[in-house]
């Protein structure tokens, strides 16, 4: 319990702003991936046996029952942590999932995809970070690929900060706009792919995939400066359901 806690405070210091107290990391060089566990001890986690992300395969048919989503457009904040572009969520939105209620705390992207599906990577991938009452967390996945502008996309980028520690308040950003019509999944069990590299997260993969304009993408890889995907984790015994 104290350990989920602690969990998600360092979910929330790190997503907040570029907070002086916490150990600097990035996506290359000598604070790259791979040196992740040596950065600070609270980095143990990333040499785990259930990291994310991974290439999803070998899928197990399951009878997984649909995950229930209850989303206000409660996004009121836009934020550039240096590592990606995010927006928190006000309390109000969350998901049914194992007959428990993950408050929707935030959502942000990865340019490309971190999670592979049969190999492919896709131009963007979302994450929408939800936690229980304990601490525990769940991440539904969203990739998508170039094609038609995504209406509620444009709204955000247009008012995205574009220098690290840059914060902007905003109205009511609708998290539904970014998730597929059709929502089967994968699930799998994972880690954070940032440090710590947390274990214990319930990954939710839209199997279905929404668009993005090429614009749209780009602005995005442009503000970030470099791709901001860790590098498939080994899978080893982790099942993959379908
Ligand atoms: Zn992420």
């Amino acid at each position: 319990m104290k350990k989920s806690i602690a969990l998600v405070c360092s979910i929330i210091a790190s997503s907040s702003v570029f907070s002086a107290d916490s150990v600097h990391w990035s996506y290359s060089g000598s604070e790259g991936p791979k040196h992740w566990a040596e950065l600070s001890s609270d980095n143990f986690s990333c040499t785990g046996k259930n990291q994310s992300p991974i290439n999803l395969t070998g899928f197990i048919e399951s009878d997984l029952a649909p995950i229930e989503f209850s989303y206000m457009d409660g996004g009121n904040e836009i934020i550039n942590n240096g590592h990606t572009i995010q927006v928190n969520y006000e309390q109000g939105s969350y998901i049914n999932i194992d007959g428990i209620s993950f408050d929707l705390l935030q959502f942000h992207m990865h340019a490309p995809s971190e999670n592979h599906i049969n190999g492919k990577s896709y131009p963007l991938e979302a994450h929408f970070v939800h936690a229980d009452s304990s601490g525990n967390l769940a991440v539904v996945a969203v990739m998508f690929e170039e094609g038609v502008g995504n209406v509620e996309l444009k709204r955000v980028w247009k008012m995205m900060p574009k220098h690290v520690g840059g914060k902007t308040v905003v109205d009511k950003v609708s998290a539904d706009a970014l998730l597929p019509t059709q929502r089967d999944y994968y699930r799998f069990n994972g880690s954070l792919t940032t440090p710590p590299c947390s274990e214990g997260v319930r990954w939710l993969v839209m199997k279905e995939p929404m668009t993005a304009s090429k614009q749209q993408i780009d602005t995005f890889k442009n503000v970030l400066h470099e791709p901001n995907n860790r590098p498939l984790q080994p899978k080893n015994a982790r099942p993959i359901l379908q």
